[in-house]
């Protein structure tokens, strides 16, 4: 008999409809399978844990080589983490207990790891002391790095599932998406996480369809399952049926036909009806979106996460490393300028090599994240500085500052690249006569609030509404619990976004849009309202944005953001936008309709 079919709703936060086989990742513990052995196997298995031993201390002086490389704070936390492990490798009560439990209990030896780690973890929870629960983390890593080498499941990504899989996990990071093969996967479902996440963003920029916040779905879908995911409603379907297969199967080829027509717009400026240009860039999370670039017309790149540059490695990048990545991708923009993001670790981004030393605190997303991480290890900041810096002779390139509540930091940072530049001259580097210009991002309230001042200090201004609207209103962004208050449109982000555009247009400085905000077409028009005359997005969104612009008045958007910014009544925000939305769309629709009669190419679609 069919299974039946069931249907799940959580946060769609990737749009698009993917087809698949479910692949139900254990990303958390590994549980060891357990048998008895005999006495006379005694021996033979411990033989085998004397070589787990032997080889997971190989992989921890393979990690100590390239720790080595690093400087500053981060080798010296990384450092000790890692003699920490060998040595509870070379003979701790961990190592001890292990053979003692083979020999009395006459388990195997992962059974034994298992044990071991359990009766240490009741042990040192009976002493109730911070300083233990730090070091009962360490002896459960080296348990399950002693696991994982006898098991022969090295810690893996998501590079080897099969082909047509939809990944089913309770939790995916950022540097887990990073590392997804779009050949192999089609979409992912989560227990956790929310629309402005860095899971999500990394999802919509590889163009797959996902759904997060379902609570336990990994324990609802069988491994093998057939799947249906839509990611732009946020629906889960197990087990379609024929009937479900086909209605999703047409949704997918009118989304494919929309996408053609939108490819139409990549060659036709971004202008809207009135005549005021706007210029749309692309965010980029890695850097294989170059290509993107250029298919769907970006005016630049308005916002390159440089995280990427720091996932899924046990190092750091150095300077040289990073002035490769950052000159092949001035280069590939042929002209079109590149902001480059110092790094935002910290919150929801985590590095492997830097969790150590930015450490995640109660309250991670008020911590030692971004600029604050950065100035505090000079080292990194420099690398990173230096290797823009010297990408900047091949082309253009802006230096973007992430989290800014003071202008103290920036002043601080213009100190280090003033310090930086004469050196790297006199190094032999070639950098370009005039240093590349430096912005601010907006996206802590503070920021906004002081942009008059921040704009003395700033070459340019980007506002992250995906941060802006989380400090505002103090709602996490990557939590399902609290998806549903998270709100750009709120009166109050809005004021901020107004505060921020009206402060450059006074300074005379540039002002762009990169969160998530800028994205989404339904904002487009209060945007261009507001005097947003720079926006950037996922590449994904890009065309949609383009075709709401060319339909639409600044004028009248003007008329749409006076409406907003005097009304304090949400739902009649909702409203008026929806209005101007609506009119916008019938535009678009009736464009499409004239040309379909006429075949001509001039109108707009
Ligand atoms: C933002 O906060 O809006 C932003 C663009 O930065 P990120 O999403 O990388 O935090
Ligand atoms: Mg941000």
């Amino acid at each position: 008999m069919r299974a039946k079919e069931r249907r799940f709703k959580g946060v769609g936060v990737s749009p698009g409809i993917a087809v698949g086989t479910a692949y139900v990742a254990d990303r958390g513990a590994l549980r060891a399978p357990e048998y008895r052995i005999d006495k006379s196997e005694v021996a033979a298995e411990e033989a085998r844990f004397t070589a787990a031993v032997a080889a997971a201390r190989e992989q921890l002086q393979a990690l100590q080589a390239k720790a080595s490389s690093l400087r500053g704070a981060a080798a010296e936390e990384f450092g000790y983490l890692l003699d920490a492990h060998l040595h509870m490798l070379a003979g701790s009560r961990l190592v001890r207990s292990v053979n003692a439990i083979i020999a009395k209990e006459l388990v195997n030896c992962e059974a034994a790891v298992a044990r071991s780690v359990e009766q240490i973890e009741g042990d040192f929870r009976a002493l109730d002391d911070p300083y233990m629960a730090a070091r009962l983390q360490d002896v459960r890593e080296v348990g399950m790095r002693l696991l994982r080498t006898l098991m022969s499941r090295p810690v893996a990504g998501f590079e080897h599932v099969p082909e047509g899989s939809i990944i089913v996990a309770d939790e995916i990071t950022p540097a887990d998406t990073a590392l997804m093969d779009k050949g192999r996967i089609e979409g992912f479902v989560t227990a956790t996480g929310g629309a402005e996440g860095h899971t999500a963003i990394m999802a919509r920029s590889l163009g797959l369809p996902a759904v997060l916040g379902l609570a336990g779905i990994a324990n609802e879908i069988h491994a093998g399952a057939r799947l249906v995911v839509d990611g732009g409603e946020g629906v889960v379907i197990v087990n379609p049926s024929a009937a479900t297969l086909r209605v999703y199967e047409a949704r997918r080829a009118a989304a494919a036909a929309d996408r053609a027509k939108l490819a139409a717009l990549t060659h036709l400026p971004a202008t809207t009806l009135d005549g005021e240009e706007i210029r749309l860039h692309i965010n980029m999370e890695l850097p294989q979106e170059l290509a993107a670039a250029a298919r769907v017309g970006a005016s630049g790149v308005g916002l390159l996460r440089s995280e990427f540059m720091f996932m899924n490695r046990p190092d750091l990048p150095d300077e040289e490393e990073q002035y490769e990545i950052l000159r092949t991708l001035v280069a590939g923009m042929a002209g079109r300028p590149l902001t480059v993001r110092t790094l935002d670790v910290g919150g929801d981004k985590l590095a492997d090599a830097l969790n150590a030393s930015s450490g995640d605190g109660g309250n991670p997303a008020l911590g030692l994240r971004a600029i604050r991480y950065a100035l505090k290890n000079r080292q990194v900041l420099e690398a990173q500085l230096a290797a823009m810096l010297r990408a900047a002779a091949h082309g253009p390139l802006r230096i973007l500052l992430p989290m800014i509540s003071t202008v103290d930091e920036v002043s601080e940072v213009r100190a280090v690249m003033a310090d930086l530049a004469p050196r790297l001259r006199r190094r032999g580097a070639d950098l370009p006569e005039v240093l590349p210009p430096v912005g601010v991002m907006i996206e802590v309230p503070a920021a906004a609030l002081a942009a008059d001042s921040l704009a003395r200090v700033a070459d340019f201004f980007s506002i992250g509404t995906n941060d802006l609207t989380m400090y505002t209103l103090a709602i996490d962004r990557g939590n399902e619990q609290v998806a549903h208050l998270y709100d750009p449109m709120n009166p109050a982000v809005l004021r901020l976004v107004q505060f921020t555009t009206e402060a450059a247009r006074r300074a005379g400085i540039p002002v762009n849009i990169c969160g998530e905000m800028a994205g989404d077409e339904r904002f487009t028009g209060l945007l261009v309202g507001l005097g947003l005359r720079e926006m950037s997005m996922s590449p994904l969104a890009l065309p949609r944005v383009k075709r709401r612009l060319r339909n639409l008045e600044a004028a009248a958007a003007r008329a749409l953001a006076e409406a907003v910014m005097t009304t304090v009544d949400r739902s009649r925000i909702a409203r008026l936008v929806e209005t101007f939305n609506d009119a916008v769309g019938q535009r678009i629709f009736a464009a499409g309709q004239d040309k379909r009669r006429s075949r001509t190419q001039h109108i707009h679609i």
